[in-house]
């Protein structure tokens, strides 16, 4: 039986990771689940699975946790020391699955134990790439990528023979705006931009993927996960969401993995990974999806992946403070304090007024990534919605 830790796992990837582990009961054991505040989904999910600990992030709620919990055999905890105990809870699997920063030193927790740790919350990667590989090579943790493109190339890149490859090609919907002048774009609702035209995602993600953040994150990510030089990372906007990456070999060859657009396939292949698991889903129906679109990206109307293509380049503190401000003008764009189009106009404002040296340790990224917070609130409070 392989036992399994849920780091985040009342969102959205959280419940799908859920989902795949009740369904084979004999294959898997669950021994804790975190979650920020959500008791009732958190309790439930933990009753459920009848996991040992249960944890809530934010301590003002473990009274109510403890409340849900009594007399269920489930252990109650909160805050961050019972998150780092959940992360290292000696399972054999651990999803990290927090959204955002926030997921950084508890995926390094899980790391530090070792086993298998599966990468969704890509934001600590960008922020603290090298901190994250070098602690995974210290503990020798196995770090499998969730991310869908992330673990399409994970499943067609020859990892044995990194110099066959000639270019990695990430595959990016392109978000409900793909189409969108920057005029249009001007006068985006919340409820348009977190309404993704295939995937049903967090609402954090879903502003990414509107702003195409995501992809410029996402090509960081890459660049972490996989031997390549960043100037071989490709983007091509492909709006069906079927091939979710595809990798390409010097001698032409390409290859891809396909599969529908839901979490639960790249899950699943790192749940049973290297074996395979089934997953609910129907076979994909090629005939009926008819074709398969492509385009080139517009780093003009989405500058996003402008950017995120500079921070990548420049290295060092960049990407954290890219992430950093990120963060804080989409929940800014989610509490309607900002326009849309300031998403990435804050983001550009903070890499302007902030180049510190490149952080070598998870206390210099998170005070460069608290530095970066806090320049783009400033700038966030001089915006008038
Ligand atoms: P979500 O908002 O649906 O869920 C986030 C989870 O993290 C919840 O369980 C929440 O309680 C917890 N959480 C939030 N803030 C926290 C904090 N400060 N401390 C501890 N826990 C906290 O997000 P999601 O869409 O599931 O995405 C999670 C991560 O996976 C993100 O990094 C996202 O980029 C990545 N990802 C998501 C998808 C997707 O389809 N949703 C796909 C690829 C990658
Ligand atoms: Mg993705």
């Amino acid at each position: 039986m392989k036992s399994v830790t849920i780091l985040g796992a009342t969102g959205s990837v959280g419940t799908s990771t859920l989902d795949l582990v009740e369904r084979e009961p004999d294959r898997f054991r669950v021994v804790a689940l975190t979650a920020n505040c959500d008791v009732a989904r958190l309790a439930a999910a933990a009753i459920r699975t009848r996991a040992e600990f249960a944890v809530v992030a934010d301590e003002q709620c473990l009274p109510e946790l403890q409340a849900a919990l009594a007399g269920t055999g489930v252990r109650a905890g909160g805050g961050p020391d019972a998150i780092a105990e959940a992360a290292a809870s000696g399972a054999d699997w651990t999803m990290g699955a927090i959204v955002g920063c926030a997921g950084l030193k508890p995926v390094l927790s899980a790391i530090e134990q070792g086993g298998t740790v599966v990468i969704a919350n890509k934001e600590p990667l960008v922020s603290a790439g090298d901190v994250i590989l070098r602690a995974a090579a210290r503990s020798g943790a196995t770090l499998l990528p969730a991310d869908s493109e992330h673990n399409a190339i994970f499943q067609c890149f020859d990892a044995a023979r990194p110099e066959g490859v000639r270019r990695i090609i990430l595959t990016c919907s392109g978000g409900p705006f793909r189409d969108w002048t920057t005029d249009q774009m001007r006068g985006v609702t919340l409820e348009q931009a977190v309404k993704h035209p295939n995937w049903s995602m967090g609402a954090k993600i879903s502003v990414d993927s509107a702003t195409m953040m995501n992809k410029g994150l996402e090509l960081i990510e890459a660049a972490r996960l996989f031997p390549i030089a960043p100037d071989r990372i490709e983007i091509v906007i492909h709006a069906q969401s079927v091939i979710h990456s595809l990798v390409d070999y010097v001698d032409g060859s390409v290859l891809a993995q396909l599969g529908p657009p839901d979490m639960r396939t790249p899950i699943a292949h790192t749940l049973a990974w290297p074996d395979r698991m089934a997953t609910p889903m129907a076979p994909l129906d090629l005939v009926g999806i008819g074709r398969l679109d492509f385009a080139a990206p517009d780093p003009v109307r989405f500058p996003a992946l402008r950017l995120a293509r500079e921070a990548l380049d420049a290295g060092g503190a960049r990407p954290a403070i890219l992430n950093a401000a990120n963060e804080v003008a989409v929940e800014a764009f989610l509490n309607r304090r900002i326009r849309f189009l300031e998403i990435a106009a804050i983001v550009e404002d903070t890499l302007i007024r902030y180049d510190p040296a490149a952080p070598d340790s998870v206390d210099a990224v998170l005070a460069i990534d608290a530095e970066a917070r806090r320049l783009a609130s400033e700038r966030v409070k001089d915006c008038v919605v």
